[in-house]
């Protein structure tokens, strides 16, 4: 989400456009699938703390009522927690203000992250009845904004308004897809659900990427699976070059608290968590540097094509 600012020129005669990134610049991914244990959870922590890794400021927020993305970063009971996900968004809906830092826990991997926990599911019905229910985690995020450079949002496995919520508050989707099983049924009803919310609520919303997940790269099954989700989506949405492994390190990982990075730094699911991170890196980045366009007027309003 660069800007491209004022036209200036260099000392070639060349017109150049400066690409600001600015409040902008952060970028808001859900991690989704409404099918559950695919490896959404798993995805948040470690692509996160890649992101961290790079240099990245980096905020994950747990849309999950389970509370599993706050037992991963070591939160044994999530249940007990005073604060979460729940109490913000309570305040966003009463139009009371948050103080800075509040339900932001820091982990010491370098990320910061909002739990949730079992009371989420009370309030996801709650938000049936409110007025502007599908944009009060878009409200709340909007300010995170400018702390953050990358906000990751680990979904629930539904569609429902918790979910739909993310979606409007995002500017991409990363579809995680385990390789063990055939979701060419499910991943279009998602794909359906993202593309309504394209048109009718978040204009901006993209689909980053499919990520398949927990490949057994012994079995000709898990082949085949990726072959077929290259054939049917690949010309529509971009599939991650890099799949994760299935590997009972990462499985390890929730357990300890922390990522596979400190867990199993030589492995194949940290190798593959490494290339996912540079992947979105690339395809959302931002370079800060002046693109050179020769002769063309350039306007301060256009936008800079980072996708
Ligand atoms: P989701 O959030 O989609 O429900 P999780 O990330 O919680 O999925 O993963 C579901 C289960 O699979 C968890 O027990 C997790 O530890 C395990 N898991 C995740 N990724 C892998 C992997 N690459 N190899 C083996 N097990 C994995
Ligand atoms: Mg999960």
């Amino acid at each position: 989400m660069c800007r491209l600012s004022e036209n200036v020129t260099n000392e070639n005669g060349k017109s150049v456009v400066n690409v600001e990134c600015t409040e902008n610049r952060c970028k808001i991914i859900a991690i989704s699938n409404q099918k559950g244990g695919v490896g959404k959870t798993t995805t948040c922590v470690n692509l996160g703390i890649g992101l961290a890794r790079a240099g990245e400021r980096v905020l994950l927020v747990e849309a999950d009522a389970q509370g599993s993305l706050a037992v991963s970063l070591g939160i044994s009971e999530p249940d007990k927690l005073d604060v979460t996900l729940v109490n913000i968004l309570e305040k966003v809906i009463n139009d009371e203000e948050t103080w800075p830092g509040e339900g932001i826990i820091r982990h010491e991997e370098g990320i910061d992250f909002i739990p949730a926990n079992i009371e989420l599911a009370g309030l996801e019905t709650a938000l049936v009845n409110i007025m502007s229910r599908e944009t009060v985690m878009r409200q709340f995020l909007q300010e995170m904004r400018e702390r953050y450079s990358y906000i990751l949002i680990d979904c629930m496995p539904s569609l429902g308004m918790i979910t739909i919520n993310a979606l409007v508050a995002a500017d991409y989707v990363l579809v995680p897809v385990e390789a063990a099983y055939l979701p060419v049924k499910g991943l279009q009803q998602l794909i359906k659900t993202i593309g309504n919310i394209h048109r009718k609520l978040n204009p901006s919303l993209e689909i980053l990427g499919i990520l398949l997940t927990k490949v057994d790269r012994r079995t000709n099954f898990a082949r085949e699976t990726s072959v077929k989700i290259r054939e049917v989506y690949g010309e529509r949405v971009h599939i991650f070059e890099n799949c994760i492994p299935l590997s009972v390190r990462a499985a390890e990982t929730a357990a300890e608290g922390k990522s596979i990075y400190l867990h199993d730094p030589k492995g194949a699911v940290a190798e593959g968590y490494l290339s996912l991170t540079e992947e979105v890196l690339t395809l959302t980045g931002c370079e800060d540097k002046p693109i050179e366009s020769e002769g063309v007027e350039a306007s301060g309003q256009q936008k800079g094509g980072v996708q």
